[in-house]
């Protein structure tokens, strides 16, 4: 009897600690802080009932809490208001006014935004770190993005693949864009919108140095849309900052300092994406297995995201082909054939799970000392 209780408590205790390392059951998202920056998880664009959203601003911020963000912006379409006759706002500051009150006793920061809601084009963009999104009720549609930025806003291009508005789903830039970017009233666009990622929309970003988004789109719930419970997550936008105050992830958004998220794909430029993925992966251990030549690398990714890396050693792999996966929270070890033993080892992979540009992978470089083990 006592034996089965000792088991069963062995069993409970084991499960209970891989909780808090599995993808699937580990809810909050984790990305390790890059030198010199402070790395922060960031939602900023979600809809509730006072725009075309179906729950309260409170649940949004529970979401949030629930997944472990930073930041969230509630961007309430200002042009379409589905839900006015049945919940009567004509201040355009209630979403936020109600989410900060919740947000009050948590650690979590809450951005004033809007979504500018328009034809093609401009389509769709959002201006955040608004301070009264009453004033953004003009008919002109370059006009309302002057209006933002008198109030300090940063501004963005929302799905700029968006089907409804871009049929072939081809991002594509406009004159009205351009005129937008020249007058510097378009600062950021995303990459990434709820179910979806544009390569092309990337493209515009690096070709117009915008800073690279990912955002949920967020309608509905969250654990519905993102299948939580299978271990999926939202889209988001990893800002790195000097501080984690909302002054702080402004400057880290005008500066592009940012990589989006967006399900098992890191997307980013390379001064950012390159230290993220770098600090994600930790060596846990380096050592010769048994009295052979062959190098055992065991490493634990710390962040929320599968990692998948191509063998660009130099060497042979003894336990893979050239490809190995790293799953979030989990440690693997990775044989490497070195032929002769060293002391250190200096390793290259390509990050197939990450984008620099369309189709091209950062390459980062793992290195560590080999623990001495006898021949
Ligand atoms: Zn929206």
């Amino acid at each position: 009897m006592h034996r089965i209780l000792v088991f069963i408590f062995l069993v409970l205790s084991v499960s209970g600690f891989s909780q808090d390392h599995s993808h699937v059951m580990g809810r909050k998202l984790n990305f390790p802080d890059i030198p010199g920056y402070k790395t922060l998880k960031c939602d900023f664009h979600q809809h509730t009932v006072f725009s075309d959203g179906s729950v309260w601003p409170d649940i949004r911020v529970q979401e949030a809490l629930l997944d472990g963000l930073d930041a969230i912006s509630l961007t309430e379409h200002l042009e379409y208001q589905p839900h006015k006759d049945d919940i009567p706002h004509p201040d355009r500051n209630r979403s936020y006014d109600i989410a900060i009150n919740e947000a009050g006793a948590h650690d979590l920061i809450i951005v004033k935004g809007s979504e500018i809601t328009r034809k093609m084009p401009p389509g769709h963009n959002n201006a955040i770190f608004l301070s009264d999104p009453n004033k953004l009720l003009v008919d002109d549609s370059i006009q309302v993005f002057r209006e933002a930025k008198k109030q300090g806003a940063f501004t963005f291009w929302n799905h700029p693949n968006w089907t409804p508005q871009r049929k072939d789903g081809m991002a594509t830039l406009t004159d009205v864009h351009r005129l937008l970017i020249r007058e510097k009233l378009l600062d950021g666009i995303e990459v990434a919108n709820d179910q979806t990622f544009s390569i092309e929309a990337l493209q515009i970003a690096l070709d117009n140095n915008l800073t690279i988004m990912g955002n949920s789109d967020i309608h509905k719930l969250i654990d519905w849309d993102f299948k939580v419970d299978k271990g999926g997550h939202r889209p988001i936008t990893l800002v790195f900052a000097k501080e984690r105050t909302a002054e702080s992830i402004k400057d880290g958004m005008m500066n592009r300092r940012t990589v989006a998220v967006y399900k098992d794909l890191l997307i980013g430029r390379d001064e950012f994406l390159i230290p993220l993925i770098e600090s994600s992966l930790k060596v846990t251990a380096a050592k010769y297995i048994g009295k052979y030549n062959v190098l055992g690398v065991e490493i634990e990714n710390l962040s929320s995201t599968d990692i998948t890396l191509q063998n660009q050693t130099g060497y042979t792999l003894h336990n893979n082909n050239d490809m190995i996966l790293l799953k979030a929270g989990e440690k693997t070890t990775i044989e490497v054939k070195t032929i002769e033993r060293k002391p250190d080892v200096s390793l290259k992979f390509l990050v197939l799970s990450a984008v620099n540009a369309p189709n091209k992978h950062p390459s980062i470089t793992i290195k560590t000392a080999v623990e001495e083990t006898k021949q």
